[in-house]
Parts: structure tokens; sequence; C-alpha cells
């Protein structure tokens, strides 16, 4: 893709390194402790200890409670913080996405009267959101409750190395299938499914789902027909690379991988020809009037 350049949104939400662990919370500084082992256990170490305590009877502190002080660094580790720096390589995918989602607003704001630009969070490891809490491990997800789309960059990572769908325009298809969500939840389509879900077996709704799905992938086709237009981002194989990666995250792909066999009940994503047929009509088209999966027959 020639995305370098083109404009960036600034509708980001930085969470990188703010796991919601304890990790890098104000947890022992590590490069101190061999230093400060090594005075603890010479001559001098033994006589500053002992003067800490003799200092701490008198003065009446918990001598524990200043040691700890002293390691953990104080009551609010958030302020000793460093802020999160990444790789360069990351960094670079933090200014590919912004450029993405860009793009998405810029064809969503021509499509949609009143669109309303959703944000895009990047985390690490944990993030919580308006859905809950979730890991990397779920994946990339739109959260229509606070309207954000939470990314955590690992997952194109994981995309190349596990799912073998490389490409930078598989990476732009991943986030222009969650604003895909949100374009579901603007126009009311999302919150009718949900309405559904009390009123059927889990094995009906999860057919209304991987609807729900594929129009998400056919609304990625409509997005990258209209990108294609106004900023001429796509090269040569980009259409393939996309199609890949839809043919690789396919529910019956991703479950193969995992269980060795396929079990068509619990599809939430639809198959990968599926996803490939509804983002190929969304790229041919371009036009959301032929996405109605919910009336197609067969899907
Ligand atoms: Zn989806």
């Amino acid at each position: 893709m020639k995305w370098k350049g083109k404009r960036q949104s600034s509708n980001i939400e930085d969470r990188r390194g703010q796991s919601g662990s304890s990790r890098g919370r104000g947890g022992f500084n590590s490069m101190l402790i061999g230093p400060l082992i090594k005075i603890l256990f010479s001559k001098t170490g033994l006589i500053i200890v002992g003067l800490f305590l003799v200092f701490s009877l008198i003065t009446g502190n918990n001598p524990l409670r200043i040691l700890g002080q002293f390691f953990v660094g104080g009551n609010n580790p958030t302020e000793t913080s460093t802020p999160y720096l990444g790789s360069r390589e990351e960094n670079e995918l933090v200014d590919f996405s912004a450029t993405i989602l860009a793009s998405t607003e810029d064809v969503w704001n021509e499509i949609l009267n009143n669109y309303r630009e959703p944000t895009l969070v990047l985390f690490t490891g944990y993030v919580s959101s308006a859905c809950g809490s979730a890991s990397s491990a779920t994946g990339p997800f739109y959260c229509p409750g606070d309207e954000k789309l939470y990314l955590d960059l690992s997952f194109f990572h994981d995309m190349e190395l596990k799912l073998n769908a490389p490409g930078d325009f598989a990476q732009a298809y991943v986030i222009a299938h969650e604003v895909g969500h949100h374009i579901q939840k603007i126009m009311g389509i999302s919150d009718k499914v949900q309405l559904l879900r009390g009123q059927m077996s889990e094995k009906e709704y999860n057919q209304y789902s991987v609807r729900l799905e594929l129009q998400a992938d056919f609304l990625a086709g409509v997005w990258a027909h209209h990108s294609q237009k106004m900023t001429h981002m796509m090269e040569t194989g980009d259409l393939e690379e996309a199609l890949n990666a839809a043919f690789a995250i396919g529910d019956d792909r991703l479950q193969k991988q995992s269980t060795g066999r396929v079990v068509p009940d619990s599809f939430t994503h639809g198959t990968s020809e599926q996803r490939i047929r509804w983002f190929k009509k969304g790229f041919d088209t371009g036009d959301i009037e032929q996405g109605d999966t919910f009336n197609a027959n067969p899907l």
C-alpha cells in the first residue's frame, strides 16, 4: 500500500503500556536490585542497615514501611512510570493504523450523513472497555457501548506468523472490518440483532451473528472501493492480501488450525469462502444497498 504521507486520524487513544495488570506499575525497580544487594551484604552495608534500624527505632517509623517506600517508589506509582516507547516497527504500525482510520473517516463521511467517527484504542496485553475487559488473545474488537475499536498491534504480527495472512492491506482490512461494525451500530443494525438474542436459541442466534460478521466484511469492501477512488493507496497484490486474510481469519480455518476439524454450529464469522465473497461484493460494487446479508439466500 502507498499509505505514507497521507492524513492520519486524531481519533486515536494510545493506551499501550497501560495493560491494566500490575506489570510496570510501581513494582521493584529491577535495575536497582543487583547493586543494592551487593551493598547490603558488604561491611558498609551492614553498618548502614544497623544505623537505619536504630534511626527507625528512635523516630518510631516502621523500618519495613520505609524500606518498602524506598524500593517501590511511593504510593502513587503511575506518576513515576515512564511513557511507553514502542519499537520503530511498532510505532510505524501506529502511523499506519491512524492513516487507515483517517481513510475510513473520509469514505464514511462521504457515504453517510452525520457520520460519528469512532475512536481507535491501541493497547498492549489487557484493556478495559464499556463491553468489559479483554486480553490481546480476544483479537481486535469493536465495542458498541463506547463506539471504540480496540486493537493490540501484536495481532498484525500474529496474522503474519500464525495465520499466514501477511501484508499491510490485510491489516487495513482488519481495521475496516471493525469500522464496519461501527457502521452497523450507527445504522441500528447491531441493536436489532442484539434484541433477537433473548428470543431464540443460541444456535439460531448464531446464524444472525454470522450475517452480522459477513456484513462487516462487505462494509470493509465498500470502504476499500471508495478509498481506492479517493487516495489510490492500493497496489497490485493488495486485494489478494485482503482476500487471503479473509480466508485465513474465516472461522472454519481458525477452527481447523486449533482443533483439526470444523464444527459448523459454532461458526460466528462465516466460512472463508463467504467472507471472501462478501468482501469482494462490497469492493466491486461500493454500494451499501448491496450488503443485505440478512435477507441473502444462499448466504
Ligand atoms: Zn467482526
